[in-house]
């Protein structure tokens, strides 16, 4: 494996509530991996991608860069697409070049060249409104990615969208990560969506949030065609789930 990108060791968050949202969590991503974090609702996934965006402070533990973020070298994209309903897909992509002050000439070159990352070419003046659910997933990408980030933290991103746009989406994030290299760490409380993108899976357990197994998935990536409805896939499914029921338990 190469070298951490960014190491977290033993690492705690407390809420003043008292809710002990993660506990001793020691985890070491590498530079270019395809991380998920897998668990139910509430073992603390969204609070550890926090942590990670230097979104809030851990309690206790520490977070370690191989090389300190600035604030652009992370992207996030959450479940909802959150765009500007006014603006069109070019000046939603371009936002955080333009809040970064970069000249409207070169922001839009880069945002153009974001979408068509994402598969979006020749929609760079629609509107929101205008775009299915799964495009404005794709432009909540596209502005995530458009200043270039190390890592790329997606908190259930597709999970509000139809089965076969979800399988798409999958197919074309796992194209982006081989032809980008960016870090992805995708939270999902999916056990067929983590089987299918990542090649390691984080299990988490709730009360406190914890890590309760990990393990590696042995498939090449992008997954080869046919890849979703193989007999290699149901059975890394299978173990799967018996990781994240034994994780429960
Ligand atoms: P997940 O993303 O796995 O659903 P979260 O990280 O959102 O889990 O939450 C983990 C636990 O921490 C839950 O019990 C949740 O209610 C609690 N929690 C999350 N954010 C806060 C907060 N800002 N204040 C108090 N408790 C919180």
């Amino acid at each position: 494996m190469t070298a951490a990108l960014v190491s977290l060791t033993s690492l705690g968050k407390r809420f003043a509530s008292g809710t002990e949202a993660l506990a001793g969590v020691d985890l070491a991503i590498a530079a270019g991996e395809f991380l998920a974090i897998l668990g139910p609702s509430g073992c603390g996934k969204s609070t550890l991608l926090r942590l990670l965006a230097g979104l809030a402070p851990p309690s206790s533990g520490s977070i370690h860069w191989s090389r300190p973020p600035g604030p652009r070298d992370i992207g996030f994209v959450f479940q909802e697409a959150t765009l500007l309903p006014w603006a069109d897909a070019l000046a939603n992509t371009a936002l955080p070049l333009r809040l970064a002050g970069t000249p409207p000439g070169e922001r839009n070159a880069r945002a153009a060249e974001a979408l068509a990352a994402v598969g979006l070419a020749g929609f760079e003046h629609a509107l929101p409104r205008e775009l299915s659910g799964g495009m404005r997933m794709r432009v909540s990408i596209a502005r995530a990615l458009v200043t270039n980030p190390a890592v790329l933290l997606m908190d259930e991103p597709f999970a509000a969208l139809d089965e076969l746009t979800r399988h798409r989406l999958n197919d074309d994030l796992l194209a982006l990560h081989a032809r980008t290299g960016v870090t992805v760490v995708f939270v999902t409380h999916s056990v067929s969506e983590s089987v299918y993108l990542a090649s390691r899976v984080i299990v988490m357990a709730p009360r406190p949030g914890r890590i309760a197994r990990e393990f590696h998935i042995a498939a090449a990536s992008p997954r080869p065609q046919g890849f979703r409805t193989s007999v290699a896939y149901a059975e890394l499914c299978h173990d799967a789930s018996l990781a994240l029921a034994a994780g429960m338990a």
